[in-house]
């Protein structure tokens, strides 16, 4: 197949293009040839060899990149796997991803750096990068094996799930990510406030009777580590943020010059804790949904350019362990199927943000900050974007899944939009009728 579509040229006519910092679509049709975009432009015809693709009302934009999934292999492979990751990421519009280290053993060592890294080999469509742990097995207590997975290629350093709580312990790793040009994210969070808290704390969880996590626990682990970034000189990268104090945090440290970067999830714009109403373990992730307040001030945070990236924190669990009191229940996920057209459903649709900020914070600079090339539509350019159809719908129905679990608040819901093709280096990854 993908010999197939090398030799036959892709023409996509009549689509309107997206593109980062242009708030408007142009029309242009979109000639594809041996995996690169050789011409762009309304005037372009087909070559009488080409596939004619029909993109009348579609848009066509750069296929977006995820810095934050968990593909649970090894380990977790009941809750998902690389390969099923990978089609989900398809399904999503997504080519391409940085897994995150919590697996079973954690990655936290250059043999498992490359155990993962051959798995993916084997079994996904896309291509994939995983992060490596800051401390050995996520423990917080000696500092994991740096060196050896920079070697393999990681190009961030993270104990995701977990912060790292020993202030020390994170200022070596710091040190050692800034020797190494590695990224050090972090998953913000005080423990000893957060207790076994299962959402945020406030009216909300006093009324529905659930121990809470306060935005406390991020906002002050959030300050210590973007302080200890100042410190050691380090980039240190924020990971799923969720409260606009935080935000307003980093707005801040960004002004002082500090190196810090930072993203924001779907689910943390579009839900609040009111959500969590009939107890839907779909609806429980950590850092947990915060309130209306948060949902506008991370949205206006996102406009004006806090958030350099959007990721998922995909983060699959068997319906079985999701099955269960709202205390019990796994904290997570997943998103990698829905990122897209929930943000076109919940803000491009109604006038929010343009196409532009998608492209941007999910497609260009997720790329850059790992030091990828962003992969715009243009002449000489790869192949690698996705066509999305605003006029067609989506339904979240199990059979419409490839990820191996379903908790998503999505779940048989159906929204506006639809991934209707997705290409990368030209071949075709995913189409619909
Ligand atoms: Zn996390």
């Amino acid at each position: 197949m993908s010999d197939d579509n090398h030799r036959t040229p892709l023409f996509f006519k009549g689509g309107h293009l997206a593109a980062e910092d242009e708030p408007v679509l142009f029309s242009a049709n979109v000639l594809v040839e041996d995996g690169k975009i050789t011409r762009v432009g309304e005037d372009v015809e087909a070559p009488a060899n080409a596939r004619v693709i029909d993109c009348q009302g579609k848009v066509l934009m750069p296929a977006m990149y995820d810095v934050h999934v968990h593909a649970r292999e090894p380990g977790g492979e009941a809750k998902e796997t690389i390969a099923a990751c990978s089609d989900a990421a398809i399904n999503g519009g997504v080519t391409g991803m940085v897994l995150m280290p919590n697996t079973i053993p954690a990655i936290d060592s250059s043999a498992m750096v490359q155990s993962v890294l051959d798995i993916a080999e084997a079994s996904s469509r896309i291509p994939i990068l995983t992060s490596g742990c800051i401390t050995k097995g996520r423990a917080g207590k000696e500092l994991a094996g740096i060196a050896g997975m920079h070697a393999k290629g990681v190009p961030v350093l993270t104990d995701d799930g977990s912060p790292v709580s020993n202030p020390v312990v994170l200022r070596r790793a710091m040190e050692y990510a800034k020797d190494f040009g590695l990224i050090l994210a972090s998953h913000c969070e005080t423990m000893e406030l957060s207790g076994r808290g299962a959402m945020n704390e406030g009216a909300v969880s006093y009324r529905l009777g659930l121990p809470g996590i306060p935005a406390i626990s991020e906002e002050i682990c959030l300050d210590r580590d973007i302080r200890l970034a100042q410190y050691t000189g380090a980039h240190v990268h924020i990971q799923h943020v969720t409260t606009a104090r935080g935000m307003e945090a980093i707005r801040w440290f960004k002004g002082q010059g500090v190196k810090v970067t930072c993203e924001v999830a779907p689910h943390h714009l579009i839900f609040n804790e009111e959500d969590i109403q009939d107890y839907d373990t779909n609806y429980k992730m950590n850092p947990p949904l915060r309130t209306a307040h948060d949902n506008a001030e991370l949205l206006q945070g996102l406009i004006d350019g806090v958030f350099d990236v959007i990721a998922t924190d995909h983060a699959p669990h068997t319906e079985f362990e999701k099955k269960t009191d709202f205390v019990s229940a796994p904290f997570g996920i997943t998103g990698l199927e829905s990122a897209v057209i929930s943000l076109y459903h919940y803000f491009v649709k109604l006038g929010k943000f343009g196409w532009d900020l998608v492209v941007k914070r999910y497609s260009a600079e997720p790329r850059r900050l790992i030091g990828l090339d962003p992969v715009p539509i243009v002449e000489g350019g790869t192949a690698e974007f996705i066509v999305f159809d605003p006029n067609a719908t989506t339904t979240f129905s199990r059979d419409f899944m490839c990820s191996k679990s379903v908790n998503t608040p999505f779940l048989d819901q159906t929204l506006d939009g639809q991934v209707w093709m997705v290409l990368r280096e030209g071949e075709i990854l995913l189409e619909r009728n």
